[in-house]
């Protein structure tokens, strides 16, 4: 089964964009044909119970690989599914989701054969993703005694994405969003995941946190 983009590469990289537009007629009228008033239904507004925090990585859908639909998950990506506490286009995404769509749950996953997890496991410089990569080079450090280890390459980088995914729930809970909504008694869950490309499966790190009960002293709002 070739899929849509391994067909376009054959084709000019005119006919590759005008394929994207063609291909939103196409969703439309399947759409429309199940259901006439989908769409002006979804318009009304979205009240997702879900934050997921993800990697850019293309083949990480968060909708496709949960089996939801448009208007469920609330979505925040960047390479690695990185959670740094200075960012504020990831803050910005956690204090709508949290005050003003209420979410549920937050949930940072990440996934095997993570690009941006490799390149930070190795000494080549790329260029200004050098200086993102560099928060998850933080989370080597802190795990370098485990992680070195660990002599076979694959199974020691698939540990790492766990690391690195188990280190931003961390920081997730340490912001002071989802602190002032713990101490408020909203009702929120903090979860890790990896999913594998190679099996399509979720593996659930747990991890969850529903407050700072574990949370080092130093992080906790009193
Ligand atoms: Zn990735």
């Amino acid at each position: 089964m070739s899929t849509k983009i391994e067909k376009d590469t054959q084709h000019s990289t005119a006919e590759l964009y005008a394929s994207l537009l063609d291909g939103n007629k196409q969703f439309v009228a399947n759409t429309l044909k199940i259901d006439p008033e989908y769409f002006i239904n979804l318009a009304k507004g979205q009240s997702p119970p879900v934050l997921w925090i993800g990697c850019a990585d293309s083949r990480v859908p968060a909708n496709q690989i949960t089996n939801t639909a448009p208007g469920e998950i609330f979505v925040h990506r960047n390479i690695a599914n990185m959670v740094v506490h200075s960012d504020m286009n990831m803050l910005s995404v956690l204090d709508y989701a949290v005050n003003v769509l209420k979410v549920k749950h937050v949930i940072v996953t990440g996934h095997y054969g993570c690009g941006g997890v490799l390149a930070a496991m190795g000494n080549h410089e790329f260029g200004l993703i050098d200086n993102w990569l560099r928060h998850i080079k933080d989370v080597y450090r802190l795990h370098a005694t485990a992680l070195e280890q660990i002599e076979d390459p694959t199974e020691r980088s698939d540990r790492f994405v766990e690391f690195n995914v188990i280190e931003n729930v961390y920081n997730l809970c340490k912001t002071s969003i989802v602190q002032n909504a713990w101490k408020s008694g909203q009702e929120l869950g903090v979860h890790g995941w990896v999913y594998s490309l190679s099996t399509g499966i979720i593996t659930d790190m747990k991890v969850s946190a529903y407050d700072n009960a574990n949370m080092e002293d130093v992080f906790k709002f009193k």
